[in-house]
């Protein structure tokens, strides 16, 4: 049985002998890009040659790329714990032409790949295209020989894939491999298909639009590819195993998990160590790239992560820190694909037990007033805003946090009761500011760093909610 770590390779040498340069995985922190959080997709580094801005030696290229999902446009940190598939991080294998072949070469190289090299049964896959674009299905009846009910017409953006709200983007087809009808889930454009019967394993973009902030968006003058596989889904699909969480290297960590919190690893804690395994590599590896916990932006983001873990150690009943202890398993595991996770070793295990000591010192107590603050409400109530700023602002449980926590008792949050809670405070921050006689000039910085760092996240709030394509 193949581990990720030969699927990874057998990916990558297979583009690398059909002419493609293997380039290595660009930091999880974009270089240059403002628009974006956390790089959460292969293509993100080469943004710029896609429109031509930038020209390298190479035309073909192949990655291994390591993605964050959990902050803005593509959001999967609420999926975690919940889905089969679905990781905060994970790594996307890619093939990249920059303005060389274009959908007639991208798809027989998927589909050589997928049931040459690996050997899928081909009567298990079955593909989307977007709804207008004939010349992908013509291709796919071609190459593949799939039936007409194979090949799934979508009109959605599910088939118009686009990195952000600017940035290259393009129609694209997407490789489904069906599990089985013994798994909930219908097929992708039906009303089951959240389910995870079929599951998405490869898409294949058509790099040939560019859309700007304004809404506008042009043809490109080059026709290029990207192209994204979930390593850990094509990883379970090859092991033979239906769940992401199933394969060598997350069961690996699931097992530290367990191991440090002296539990079972399919116990009643299951979801707990799913969760955990999955932050713990989010964790590691951003802080490996620079990123630390701090209060706003990036590092909040961080620190939303980390503390969600740790209430989930706490939940099984950790007494002490438990994310560091984990970090050697992750590096045994992935240091030999990322070497700067074992450059960053010690200061990713002492971030970690850091974070995770100064947590524990309010998590007990925030943890006890919510279960009062649950007590008092009546059947299936939300939670007031007032309770969960509280958690917010004297606990520090972010308010994610609170909200998986009631998540697990089916209940959710008053959020525009916590929003106008947080802004009664800002307000008599401000008040209390300039109340105090410092200078107007200080004033007027400090609305400014306060607008700023709401800008900030309320930008980024709102392009979820929007779920712009
Ligand atoms: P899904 O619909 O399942 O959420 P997606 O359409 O958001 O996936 P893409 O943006 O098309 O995913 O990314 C390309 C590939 O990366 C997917 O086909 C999948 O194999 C993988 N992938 C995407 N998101 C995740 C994730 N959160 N965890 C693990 N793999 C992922
Ligand atoms: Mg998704
Ligand atoms: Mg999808
Ligand atoms: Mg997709």
């Amino acid at each position: 049985m193949p581990s990720l770590n030969d699927i990874r390779s057998t990916f990558l040498s297979y583009f690398e002998r059909n002419g493609h340069q293997i380039v290595d995985s660009s930091p999880l922190v974009p270089r240059n890009d403002p628009t974006l959080m956390f790089t959460n997709s292969g293509m993100v580094q080469f943004k710029n040659l896609f429109t031509g801005i930038e020209t390298r030696d190479y035309s073909r290229a192949t990655t291994s790329q390591k993605c964050v999902r959990a902050g803005g446009k593509h959001n999967d940190l609420d999926n975690v714990g919940y889905t089969a598939r679905h990781h905060t991080f994970f790594e996307m294998l890619g093939n990249f032409s920059f303005g060389d072949y274009f959908k007639q070469q991208a798809i027989p190289y998927a589909w050589e790949l997928l049931t040459k090299d690996f050997g899928i049964p081909k009567d298990k896959l079955l593909v989307t295209v977007y709804h207008t674009d004939d010349e992908a299905a013509d291709i796919w009846k071609k190459v593949a020989g799939l039936s007409d009910d194979r090949i799934i017409r979508i009109k959605t953006s599910d088939n118009f894939w686009q990195m952000g709200p600017t940035g290259p983007c393009g129609p694209c087809t997407e490789i489904f491999f069906d599990h089985g009808d013994h798994i909930w889930g219908g097929p992708p454009g039906s009303a089951e298909e959240d389910g995870d019967r079929f599951i998405e394993i490869w898409n294949l973009v058509f790099m040939q639009n560019e859309q700007f902030e304004d809404g506008s968006m042009r043809a490109l003058d080059m026709q290029s590819i990207d192209t994204g596989m979930g390593l850990e889904r094509i990883g379970a699909l090859l092991q033979g195993k239906h769940d992401n969480y199933d394969t060598d290297l997350m069961r690996s960590l699931i097992e530290a998990s367990a191991h440090a919190t002296s539990s079972e690893p399919d116990g009643p804690g299951k979801v707990h160590h799913r969760v955990i395994a999955d932050h713990l590599r989010s964790t590691s590896f951003l802080i490996a790239d620079g990123v630390m916990p701090s209060n706003e932006g990036r590092g909040y983001v961080l620190r939303r992560i980390m503390r969600r873990a740790m209430r989930h150690a706490h939940m099984l009943g950790a007494q002490d820190p438990v994310m560091y202890r984990l970090v050697p398993a992750l590096a045994q595991q992935m240091g030999a694909a990322y070497p700067e996770l074992n450059r960053a070793q010690a200061l990713i295990e002492e971030t970690l037990r850091s974070e995770e000591t100064r947590f524990r010192q309010t998590l007990d107590r925030g943890l006890r007033l919510l279960d009062d603050e649950l007590g008092k409400l009546p059947d299936g109530a939300n939670l007031p805003g007032e309770a969960a700023f509280k958690l917010y602002d004297t606990y520090g449980f972010p308010l994610d946090l609170t909200q998986d926590a009631l998540r697990e008792k089916g209940r959710a949050v008053d959020t525009d009761g916590f929003d106008s809670a947080m802004a009664e405070q800002k307000a008599k921050a401000r008040a209390a500011w300039a109340g105090s006689g410092e200078t107007k000039d200080a004033a007027i910085w400090y609305d400014l760093a306060e607008k700023h760092g709401a800008t900030e996240f309320l930008g980024y709030d709102t392009e979820e909610a929007e779920g712009q394509i």
